[in-house]
């Protein structure tokens, strides 16, 4: 018998929550000879999602839950629930049933008979999901695959089985500013993709407006990319070449026809575009600083407010750095 841990982030599922465990409990009777334990991970919830774990951890011992003091981020979510699983398998699964828990019983067959330390899913397609969106993320993916050494899948979901010594892996990254999509692919390990086709939310909204998307992306290119810092000294190089072929010819032309004095629009808006470029490379190294000041706190990644264990210990969890 094997003991696997799911660690679920929740952030206002109160509608999505009976849903999922009924869910979890078909695969669980399913898999009946494996152990469970669910570790839900309140996220600072404002609705009765907190109520609802306190009723399932007491009805059914398997369903644990940690509760933040606030909302922290579905990246934190996920970092407390893997420091807090036990199993000899952790999976990392979405609550709002986007993730398939029927394939669990695939992906834990796939690791205990295939040469593999990790099972993970991506969605074959976007179907259903805004265009808007859509055409967004794709950018992204390409623009980080572009820049950054470490392949970060198109479409990949958080939704992933792993063995216990890739879990210890990735609590090893400790850092404050967290992109687990990255983190994933950064520490190795063998990883089967399985595909499935877009699933709509079975219940409650979405979380990740566009701008939460957008942010949330900034963190992957900072975070596993240093490319962008070189843009301004590529564009520098690049405007010192252009400027000194333009004071040559200025110079042969002045020799030539004299020195009228004209192009002062062209000026200003030559004036303008440089300066525009140089808040923009500022504006990137800031970026970067952001994130070491950041980092360079220590703050911890969570702070738990309540949990199913009341262990004193866990109450103020900081990040082991
Ligand atoms: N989530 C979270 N904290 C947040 C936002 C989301 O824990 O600040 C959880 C949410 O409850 C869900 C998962 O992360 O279980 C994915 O969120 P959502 O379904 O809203 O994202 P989408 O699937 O639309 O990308
Ligand atoms: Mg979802």
């Amino acid at each position: 018998m094997s003991r696997i841990s799911i660690v679920i982030p929740c952030f206002n599922e109160e509608d999505a929550l009976p849903v999922y465990y009924h869910a979890m409990c078909r695969v669980m009777e399913e898999m009946s000879e494996e152990e469970f334990e669910l570790i839900f991970v309140d996220d600072g919830s404002s609705d009765r999602t907190l109520s609802i774990l306190k009723e399932m951890n007491e009805t059914d011992q398997r369903c644990r839950y940690l509760s933040f003091s606030r909302n922290f981020g579905k990246e934190a979510a996920i970092y407390a629930g893997l420091k807090n699983a036990g199993g000899d398998y952790v999976a990392t699964m979405d609550v709002d049933l986007q993730d398939p828990p029927g394939l669990l019983p695939e992906m834990f067959r796939i690791l205990t008979e295939e040469d593999y330390d990790s099972v993970a899913t991506r969605r074959s397609t976007r179907a259903g999901e805004p265009k808007l969106r859509s055409f967004l993320s794709e950018s992204f993916y390409k623009f980080i695959n572009r820049i950054s050494k470490t392949e970060i899948v198109n479409g990949a979901r958080d939704y992933r089985l792993m063995k216990r010594k890739m879990v210890e892996a990735v609590l090893g990254m400790s850092e404050y500013n967290r992109f687990s999509k990255g983190i994933f692919e950064w520490v190795g390990f063998r990883t089967k993709w399985l595909e499935f086709q877009n699933v709509g939310r079975c219940a409650g909204q979405t979380k990740w407006s566009v701008k939460k998307l957008f942010t949330y992306s900034l963190e992957g290119i900072t975070g596993f990319s240093v490319a962008p810092l070189s843009l301004a000294s590529v564009v520098g190089v690049v405007f010192c070449m252009l400027s000194f072929f333009m004071i040559l010819i200025i110079i042969v032309r002045t020799l030539i026809w004299g020195d009228p004095v004209s192009g002062w629009p062209s000026l200003v808006c030559i004036i303008f575009m440089v300066s525009g470029i140089q808040l923009f490379c500022t504006g990137i190294v800031g970026e970067y600083l952001s994130k070491t000041y950041l980092e360079t706190k220590h703050r911890p990644i969570f702070i738990l407010k309540d949990s199913s264990e009341e262990k004193e210990g866990d109450r103020h969890e900081a990040a082991s750095v």
